[in-house]
């Protein structure tokens, strides 16, 4: 019996939080509305590359607060930009 190891990275869904970029026109996974850029609000979204069985499937989009009501289905959010964190809330 050969044990096997899965590797450091494993390919499962993930998700990262990163602020909406000007010019976005994606769609919220959730909401089905636009994840839309405003000017001065910073609002943030949630990026989720999706696998199955170990391969990549696809990537969806969700509002940070939709990705937070649907309970985190990919895992929580990890912050990539550091310096676009709000300070409280
Ligand atoms: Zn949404």
């Amino acid at each position: 019996m050969s044990s096997t190891t899965a590797p450091a990275t494993a390919m499962v869904s993930r998700a990262v939080q990163r602020r909406v970029e000007a010019g976005s026109s994606v769609m919220c996974a959730r909401c089905d509305q636009q994840v839309k850029f405003a000017a001065r609000q910073n609002r943030q979204q949630v990026i989720a590359n999706v696998y199955a069985d170990g391969r990549w499937t696809r990537v969806e989009h969700f509002h940070a607060e939709c990705y937070d009501e649907a309970g985190a289905p990919y895992g929580k959010a990890a912050e990539q930009d550091i310096r676009s964190r709000r300070p409280s809330s």
